[in-house]
Formats: C-alpha cells, structure tokens, sequence
C-alpha cells in the first residue's frame, strides 16, 4: 500500500477512520458478521483444520477437505483480521496465526494439497495447483500485520514462505509460474514493508516471465492464465477477469518500484480499452461464464453476466494503484462506482450471505437455497452463505476492512480526499474531518481541526458522473468541474470547505455497439445505480416487458424497509406489446401500454427482500 514513487501517497489505516455512515456501517457490520461467519464457515468445511492436521503429521490425502486453493481463504481471513485490529477493532488472529505457522514445513513451504505422502509432490501442478497463489494470499496477510504494527508467528511465516519461493523460483530456480497470478503485488508490497529488494526482484521475474508460453495451451487458450503475450503487449485485459485484473496490479507495482515507466503506461492503455468497452455501468468486468473470462469489445450480455465479485475487488485494487502512481481522478471514479455497484452489492444486508457473480439482469427467481451447506454454483438469485469455492467473501471481508485506506492521500502540496464518506483523516501536521450522507445525499463538508503553519492544497474529486460541482471555501464559492477541485491556503483550525455535489437521479443510455442494452436507458443517482426489482412491482408491470418513459419526472421516496436514509425513484411504466402466436419473432402490434409506475431501488440494494427477478436496463417507451 506504500509505493516508494509516485503521485500520491496512502495513508495508513490508522490514519484515515470511518466514523458513520454508509461505508462505516458495512465495515462494522463486517467485523460483527462477515469475519465471525467467514471464520466459521472455515471451521465447518474443515478448510482450517487442514492446517492442523498437517501440523500433526495426520493430513492423509483422504482427509483434506475443500478445493486446491482453499488455504487462500485462511489467509485472506487472516489479512481481514489483521486489518480489523489494525483499525481498533477485534478478531481472534493470534489463534489462526499459530494453526497456520504451525503447519508450515522446514525450508518454508507451506501447502496443504501437495508434498505429503499419498499427496501429490510439491510444484507438480503449477498449472493448476495454486500453491504460488496462495503464498501471496498468505503475505499479504502478513504485510497487513507489518502495516498495522504487528511482528508475529503469521508475519514470521509469511517472510519465511517469501524467502521460499525467491529460492525455489528464483533466476537459477524453476523457471516456471503459478496458472493465478496474486504473488507479484504480495511480494512487492512485502519489499515495501520490509526494504528487502529480493522480493521486488522475484515480483519482476514472475511479470517478465509471463507471456512467454511457459504455461499450457488449454481448451480456453493461454490467454486464459495471461500466458499467451507479455504483459508489455496487450492491448486490453483479457482471459480470467480475476487473473488479468490481479496480474495488471502486480506489473503497476513493479513498474512504480523500478521506475518502468513503458510498463505502466501499457497497464494505463489496457485499462483505457477495458473500460471502454469491456466494462459494465456498474463497474463490474468479466462478461463470460466460460472462463470467468473478459470478452470482445462490447460484449456485455446483462442476463449473462458473470462480473465476478473479486474481478471488482481487483478493479479497485488496480484502480487505486494506478491513482497513486498518476493522481488521475478517472482511476477513483471507477473504484467509487465498483465499490458501490458491484462490493457493496455482494453482500446481503446481514453480512452473512454474498454473490458470487453480479449480473445485471435476473429473469428467473432460484429455488430457495439451504443454508446449511456450500452452494455448488457460483450463479444463482440469491447471494449463499458459502459456495464450494468461496473465494468471495473473505477478499469482501479483507476490502472492507481496510477500506479506510481508500480514502485519501497526501503528497508534498496537501492532502486529496478521493472517496466520500464520514471520517477521520491525519496526514502529517494535518488533521480534518468529513461529515456526509453520501451516496445519498451530496454534500459534504470538510472541516480543518489540526494544522501546520504554512500553506497547503485541500483537493475534492469532483466524480466524472456529476459533471460540475459547487465548493464553498473560507475564500468564497465557485462552480468546479470533474477532477480534483481545491483551494490552496494557510489553514486555521475550525476552517471548513463544503463540496455540494448533484445526486440527483439521471437517465443513462449505452454506446449503440452494445448490442444487448441498444436503444436502453438506465438510471442513475449519484455515483449508484439502480434497477427494478420484482417485488416492488404491481403485478400489471411485468419485467420482461416493461418499457420506461424518459421523458417523464422521475419521482424519489424513501425506501425504510432498505435503510433508514435509502432512496427509491418511480418512473412512468409501459407494457410492451409481446407475440401471442407461439413465436417470438414477426409483427406483434403497435403501441405500448401505459399501465403504472415502475419503482427502482439501488442495485446493491436487490435480493435482500426474497427471491425476486430484477433488471437494470429497461426498454424505452416508444410513445
Ligand atoms: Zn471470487
């Protein structure tokens, strides 16, 4: 989270709280369910016992439960915690750090699927295996330790798998990469932590080997695992959305560490094509089942999008690391809207149940789910309490912890607030606070309680959706547009600045060569999205054939039963005339119906009301 160049510099977790509101409320609520569910659900499936029977020298092929890669949900659980401590919080970590150290062998390695006798050997199914995947997820965990203050039996593993892989997979070692790539950022940011240059150094090697055919060439391609050009190549993030979306972050973090600028700017320019035209309105990427993958240009299918819940958590990682390294606000405005899209839209109400995919459009209501065990599917109409692979929740659970280090930045001129929320932030002699009912409301106000002698720059992203803004400063007010808007001054204590931003509702329509939402519009307000779900809808309004009239107010409410401050949007309702002859295609009359009023909630809002059919784009009424 330190780079040592760049434009900005984060803050630690300790120095930017949430203290209310939105994101607060999802951040405590994740401490007092997801972690505690997270935990066990673990416990449950026998993922963690795992680690222990390992430890005991008992772990026979026959008893380890759970998928290849399911040490990685201990240790992103682990990192979850950590964090959670870090910002004051509780959570039982010494305990998991010492099942996990435990079960770790002479020389480092660390896995619980592979090396033991009946297993498969270490490193024999690199393609596959995870094993370079999970150490990532497992120094990462360590890293968020060192961050918040922590040296322990989990930083101590952490270090010593590090001190691992640069052996095993070093210049003179294998020459070979793990099919998921997550261990280049893992091992840049524990060079960040520690200063110790081996590990930028096996980041760079795993970034430079990539790309040069070492892995298969599978059913889906090379691609699928980034393996079928170098990285330097592409033009646009493609294959395994979650893969490319980690991979992109690692090369931005090696590229910042080693001062390759020709490597950032390529990640700059395939996140430029990906987000415009790989990309859904809510943020969210992957548009193909198969694979979990990235799809040509403009291959966004609503009903069939897969928008997998960590691709978006990676999005915000590698959009917050491309903020740091350029101060560019078109990096947080795409994290603001994958954090409210598709993050916030993950998770039930409760914190205990969670979306594997995030599609856009749900034709069918599932079949009730039962709770009492993993779903097999990562799709289905309600978000599960556990899947079989239930990579989601935990890296949910480790975003939202550490969420306050999204906030804001400082560099040498002040500090920049980029994510609206209510808050406590220090940076040097700086103190201030936030106080917003964002995303439902816009304003926000800012208001100075420390400060250093001189002069600095207080900078407000203006988000792209808002197009202009009003700021009130101590030195007047003024119209702002999209960007980052300031005033630079010699602060005094109790100055404030208020940003009043327009939340208002707003149609949206799509670029015609999508062609499944061609001739749709959308509706926005703020930086959320919203749909229309089935159980808000009279029975004469029928989803599948609804058209939505723009030219009509679009008219707010208050929706309690969603939250105390949560907004709904009535617009006019048409029926579409549908084929009534046994074939969908040829004339099926002329003139839509007008037959009441459709009500749309915030997307991240839906399915916590029951089963139910939803959709975001809705046919225009024709007239
Ligand atoms: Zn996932």
């Amino acid at each position: 989270m330190h780079p040592s160049r760049g434009s900005l510099s984060p803050l630690g977790i300790d120095q930017a709280r949430l203290t209310s509101g939105f994101w607060a409320e999802r951040q405590q609520r994740n401490g007092a369910a997801t972690i505690p569910h997270a935990h066990s659900w673990l416990e449950r499936t026998g993922w963690l016992g795992n680690f222990r029977l390992a430890a005991a020298g008992e772990l026979a092929p026959h008893l380890r439960q759970g998928r290849e890669f399911s040490d990685s949900e201990v240790y992103k659980l682990a990192e979850a915690m950590a964090w959670e401590i870090g910002r004051g919080g509780d959570a039982p970590l010494d305990e998991l750090s010492i099942v996990v150290a435990a079960a770790q062998e002479p020389g480092g390695y660390l896995n619980t699927m592979f090396g033991r006798p009946g297993q498969q050997p270490r490193y024999s199914d690199l393609v596959w295996g995870h094993e370079l995947y999970c150490y990532g997820h497992l120094i990462q965990a360590g890293v968020a330790r060192l961050r918040t203050g922590f040296e322990d039996a989990l930083t101590a593993t952490a270090i010593r798998a590090a001190d691992h892989v640069c052996v095993e997979f070093g210049a003179a070692g294998r020459q070979f990469l793990c099919g998921h790539p997550e261990i280049e950022m893992a091992l840049v940011e524990l060079y960040r932590v520690t200063g110790i240059t081996r590990y930028l150094d096996q980041a760079r090697l795993f970034i430079d080997r990539r790309g040069q055919a070492t892995l298969p060439d599978i059913e889906l391609g090379r691609a699928y695992f980034q393996d079928d050009m170098p990285i330097r190549e592409r033009a646009a993030f493609d294959g395994h959305a979650v893969r490319a979306l980690y991979l992109a972050s690692g090369a931005v973090d090696v590229a910042v560490e080693t001062g390759d600028d020709k490597l950032l700017a390529a990640v700059v320019r395939q996140w430029e094509r990906t987000v415009a035209a790989r990309t859904y309105l809510t943020g969210g990427m992957g548009s193909r089942h198969e694979g979990e993958a990235f799809g040509d240009d403009f291959e966004l299918p609503t009903d069939r999008a897969y928008v997998e819940t960590c691709a978006a958590i990676a999005s915000v990682m590698l959009s917050w690391r491309l903020l740091l390294a350029t101060g560019e606000s078109r990096f947080a405005d795409l994290a603001e809207r994958t954090l409210y899209n598709v993050v916030a839209a993950s998770t039930s109400l409760d914190g205990r149940s969670f979306f594997y995919t995030n599609p856009l459009h749900q034709r069918v209501t599932g079949a009730p789910m039962d709770s009492s065990k993993p779903w097999p599917r990562a799709s289905s109409s309600e978000r599960a309490p556990w899947r079989d692979v239930s990579c989601c929740p935990t890296n949910i659970s480790r975003t939202l912890a550490s969420l306050g280090g999204y906030l804001a930045t400082a560099d040498g001129d002040g500090v920049q607030i980029h994510q609206y929320a209510s808050a406590e932030v220090r940076a040097g002699e700086t103190g201030l606070t936030v106080e917003t009912g964002y995303p439902w409301r816009g304003d926000v106000t800012v208001r100075i309680t420390e400060t250093g002698a001189g002069p600095w720059r207080l900078s407000l992203r203006v988000p792209g959706w808002a197009g202009e803004a009003t700021l009130v400063t101590p030195e007047g007010t003024e119209r702002v547009r999209s960007g980052y808007a300031g005033v630079t001054r010699t602060w005094r204590v109790g100055d404030q600045v208020r940003l009043e931003l327009p939340v208002g509702p707003r149609w949206t329509t799509p670029d015609p060569r999508i062609d499944s939402v061609r001739d749709c519009i959308a509706v926005e307000r703020g930086p959320l999205v919203y749909c229309a779900e089935s159980v808000d809808q009279d029975p004469a309004v029928p989803l599948e054939a609804v058209a939505a009239d723009r030219s009509a107010p679009v008219v707010e409410h208050p929706l309690p039963a969603l939250g105390p401050d949560a907004v709904a949007l009535d617009v006019p309702a048409a029926q579409l005339p549908v084929s009534a002859n046994g074939w969908p295609y040829g004339s099926h009359g002329d003139g839509d119906q007008e037959v009441g009023t459709l009500r749309l909630v915030p997307y991240h809002l839906w399915a916590n009301r029951g089963p139910a059919t939803m959709r975001v784009w809705l046919p225009q009424r024709r007239g």
